[in-house]
């Protein structure tokens, strides 16, 4: 029998919900499958009632516009409901029509709507019209502000000041585009948020295979390991958690490396709640049994690892043989038994080893990622990514169906029209000479830098970043950003207020999803995609016969968007052309006019999509109109053993092959690797191979991390004196529900998570005398924080966590964001003495939105992140972000939220670490290696040290 209401249920329960006397008693659902999408046909006409008019039967038609979430790295696809009658947004969906989220999102993606009709947003450009700091704005226009920003940056290019221009992004996510405008500029002023967030992982993978992420193919693996919680709210978070589910379904088994039980430890078959920091004991343990019990893939190692490049370096009389080489691999990692893995990490020896034997089984189906959890945490944290790669290359599981590839197999970076050349400046507040190996710029230490006098800035442009509020060490940052000599004008472009705008000269307002046109591509998976965030309201207006020049002039006030803003900008500091700077910012299809939009993304579209033409002409659609339509485009599908490509005899022309090596190089840049007589594609490497002994690290002064090993953690157990109530504290996971700063723009998101409570074993509780709900102060190396504990059973004993993404606060009663800030007070007690207090909690308010009065929940959590000082690791520059601590029973005099530090102590702290560090010159007196990424790289001979 079919299983469904019984025959008149349905009306009977209409009924009852619209009271028994209510004459509209709407029709029950047709029978049949449920649309899951409206078909995209529908998509410039689609009707549907009104829920919230039930039950009135109020018909809404909507034009569908696709766009991408703004709110993580994974760029989404979002579906927005425009309101045909009110050229309003009603809603965000998923997009169907994406192929790396395939209609889904998480909690966050339709939570935009919050974002975009949040009551506090910033509506108009703002002045400061007081003192840094003192909250006090005047309105401004576009034309004032912007020829402001540009007279100063103008001057600053004619008097050769290039490096005192920075921008410096938070959340990224527009291919090139940043890279293109900095280049326009001729300037070195990029910086990222990357060494707070991923630069170890990245640099773990980038020794190993020339492209700095993972892009396991979680779906077709039949064993996953993640370090650290991915399938909750990791890095793709929905994409990701969505194959892993599939693969799951289908057999696959799952384990996990976290201290905490993530919620993606409690879907895990393995939970493997390590020892913060000794996650690269396991790794190698594993790849010990691998090794140990022939369980590797013989021929894979073979071909692709080099084996032969260690041999010659690290066993100059050995032969250079394989099985030498396999010989002498067994013997390096012989001291990581699975007992040395249990004394060093509390992991059970016999859960390792079933591991290790479930690992080797999948062989080539081995999914694997790291990206912030270990890597993030710990000094050494580039040797966890190596060590965790080192497990995939034994199992041949690199580049395979079901296995983990190089990122770049997966992302297209289109090209943009007319490249300007790399720049000839190099910014030393950037790259500094100590982290020759930096993954990234050294961005959280940039008001370190400042106050050593390193440098100063003219124009600092800080881009949906929150410096204060989300770095180590924020009051560091304040100190810096309220003095005018270290910053001359800060320019906050950003949707919402934040702890960091309140130091800005302008604040700028910036579109949210759906305000804004850029492009993504992302590694979801095993195929490649582009997909295209757009102004909805523009686009449905445009589609209906609307057109418009500005972004402006659909989106909420004055609220603009980055492409059309840098256009204009770049047009300003440059206005005859004769700094050089003009013509990058001019049409590439009307000569000496200033590029549109349209035009931007039309030859973006027309020209570095591969495959978007012929799709879009078969819909006799322009590539552009099929992206406004679509909002995304796959490129590729099941990119797989992309390193065993044979090179075509095109490609080997006028190249030389090394006899030792077997790389192939043009004119001496590698392009290939002979493997077995046969020309092949390899890796992107100096060696074309898998980089098992990384001669870069070797000869940059890290000769004994030149192979995948095991780093001692500054949060070791060795340096722990439980006694003395001292703990490891975790800080480097969020809740699913939260973005980060702009969480607090968001209604449903802040109601859903809005306290992070400090995470406790059972057993360290009762030995400190802590109960549940116990005020605890906190204190690391430079001050304390109070929190309530949170006793539980799902955290490992000697470990406590701390969600980072609460804790927000403000200065003012109105200040914004006030669905998920605390008012406090700030005081500056001494030298370099910091006291934060919250004067009060999250409380309702008046507002256009009647839910602001119906705020019930009072809590904002802590942040913590002011306590904690800067860490950057040696290597790769990395904040490392594992703390010390020692947890105690609130004092008497302590309050929820108290926060103090001491800047003096936290400028100690930052020289300790700056002393482990082993600078550059490298060979031939190089800042850093040639071959090593690096954003916006500049030209070729700044790498040369000339001082
Ligand atoms: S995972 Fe969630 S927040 Fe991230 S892009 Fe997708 S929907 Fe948005």
């Amino acid at each position: 029998m079919k299983r469904g209401f019984r025959p008149g249920a349905v009306e009977r329960f209409f009924r009852m919900l619209a009271g028994k006397s209510s004459p509209v008693v709407p029709s029950p659902p047709p029978s049949g499958p449920l649309a899951s999408y409206p078909d995209v046909a529908s998509w410039d006409h689609w009707e549907e009632f009104d829920a919230l008019a039930w039950p009135r039967r109020d018909k809404k038609t909507y034009a569908l516009v696709p766009t991408i979430c703004f709110n993580c790295e994974a760029a989404c696809g979002l579906l927005a409901y425009v309101d045909k009658s009110t050229w309003k947004i009603r809603r965000f969906e998923g997009n169907p029509m994406h192929p790396g989220s395939r209609g889904r999102n998480c909690a966050k993606g339709p939570a935009t709507i919050n974002q975009i009709n949040d009551p506090e947003r910033i509506l108009q450009p703002l002045r400061r019209a007081g003192k840094r700091g003192e909250g006090k704005w005047r309105a401004v226009s576009w034309d004032e502000a912007l020829d402001e920003i540009a007279g100063r940056i103008r001057v600053a290019f004619l008097e050769k000041r290039h490096n005192e221009i920075m921008y410096h992004v938070g959340r990224p996510g527009h291919e090139r585009a940043m890279e293109r405008v900095m280049r326009g500029w001729g300037i070195d002023g990029h910086n990222s948020h990357t060494n707070v967030c991923s630069s170890s992982a990245r640099l773990g993978y980038q020794l190993w295979c020339g492209s700095d992420r993972p892009s396991p193919d979680h779906a077709n693996a039949r064993f996953i390991l993640l370090l650290s919680s991915h399938l909750e709210t990791g890095h793709y978070f929905n994409p990701h958690a969505q194959r892993i589910i599939e693969a799951k379904m289908a057999g696959a088994k799952i384990a996990v490396m976290d201290p905490r039980l993530s919620n993606t430890a409690s879907m895990a078959d393995y939970w493997m709640p390590t020892r913060p920091g000794t996650e690269a004991a396991v790794l190698l343990a594993i790849a010990r049994i691998i090794l140990c019990d022939d369980l590797f893939d013989r021929e894979f190692v073979r071909r692709w690892v080099n084996w032969e490049e260690y041999l010659r370096a690290e066993h100059p009389d050995a032969s250079v043989d394989f099985d030498v080489f396999v010989e002498k691999a067994r013997a390096l990692y012989g001291r990581f038994t699975t007992h040395f893995a249990e004394a060093e990490s509390g992991v059970p020896a016999a859960t390792i080893e079933e591991v290790a034997r479930g690992i080797a089984a999948a062989g080539p189906a081995f999914a694997a990622h790291v990206w912030r959890g270990a890597a993030s945490g710990n000094v050494g944290g580039w040797q966890v990514s190596r060590a965790l790669q080192l497990v995939s290359v034994l199992v041949g599981a690199v580049g395979t169906k079901g296995g983990t590839s190089p990122a770049g197999w997966n992302k297209l970076s289109p090209a943009l029209f007319a490249e300007p050349p790399a720049q000839r400046f190099w910014n030393e507040l950037l790259f500094p000479r100590e982290w020759p190996l930096a993954h990234y710029e050294m961005s959280f230490l940039l008001p370190h830098f400042l106050k050593e006098k390193r440098g100063r800035l003219e124009v600092y442009f800080t881009r949906v970043y929150n410096p204060v509020w989300t770095n180590p060490d924020g009051f560091t940052w304040i100190e810096a950003l309220s003095d005018e000599a270290m910053v001359g004008c800060h320019v906050a472009l950003t949707p919402t207020w934040n702890e960091t705008t309140i130091f800005a000269d302008f604040i700028l307002p910036m579109g949210h999803a759906g305000e804004r046109h850029d492009v993504q591509s992302q590694e979801t998976h095993a195929g490649t995609w582009i997909s295209f965030r757009q102004p909805v309201l523009r686009a449905a207006r445009e589609r209906a016969g609307h057109p418009t020049q500005y972004t402006y002039e659909t989106n909420p006030g004055e609220v603009w968007e980055e492409d059309e803003f840098w256009i204009e900008l770049s047009w300003r500091i440059d206005p005859d052309g004769a700094l050089g700077v003009r013509k990058w910012f001019e049409s590439p299809y009307r000569k000496g006019e200033k590029v549109t939009v349209d035009e931007y993304y039309r030859w973006l579209f027309e020209n570095s999509v591969p495959g978007l033409p012929e799709t879009a002409a078969k819909e006799n659609l322009t590539p552009l109109e099929y992206m406004r339509r679509y909002g995304a485009f796959e490129v590729k599908r099941d990119t797989y053993d992309l390193h065993e490509t044979i090179l075509a005899p095109d490609d080997v022309r006028d190249s030389e092959v090394d006899p030792k090596s077997g790389v192939i190089a043009r004119s001496g840049a590698p392009t290939g690797v002979m493997i077995d007589g046969v020309p092949r594609r390899g890796f992107a490497t100096p060696s074309r191979r898998l980089e098992f002994y990384s001669p870069t690290t070797a000869e940059w002064g890290w000769q004994e991390a030149a192979v995948p090993g095991y780093t001692t953690s500054h949060v070791h157990a060795r340096g722990i004196d439980e006694k003395k109530g001292e703990l490891v504290l975790v800080p480097t996971f969020r809740l699913p529900t939260m973005i980060h700063t702009r969480s607090a723009n968001s209604k449903w998101l802040s109601e859903i998570s809005h306290r992070n409570p400090l995470l406790i074993h059972t057993s360290d509780a009762e030995r400190l005398g802590i109960v549940n709900g116990d005020l605890v102060r906190v204190t690391t190396e430079i001050g304390f924080s109070v929190n309530r504990a949170w006793v539980t059973e799902g955290i490992r004993p000697g470990v406590v966590a701390c969600s980072h993404h609460m804790g927000r606060w403000r200065l003012t009663d109105d200040g914004g964001s006030r669905w998920g800030t605390a008012k406090v007070t700030i005081e500056r007690t001494g030298d370099g003495v910091w006291k934060m207090r919250q004067a009060e909690g999250i409380r309702p308010f008046k507002s256009a939105d009647a839910d602001s009065e119906r705020i019930w929940w009072r809590d904002a959590g802590v942040h913590q992140n002011l306590t904690f000082p800067v860490h950057p690791d040696p290597v790769s520059g990395m904040h490392c972000w594992h703390q010390k601590v020692t947890v105690t029973k609130a004092l008497k005099d302590d309050r929820y939220g108290d926060v103090q530090v001491d800047t003096k102590r936290s400028m100690e702290v930052y020289r300790e670490w700056l002393a482990l560090t082993r600078p550059a010159p490298g060979p031939g007196g190089l800042r850093r290696p040639l071959w090593l990424a690096r954003p916006v790289r500049p030209a070729p001979e700044t790498f040369v040290i000339r001082d």
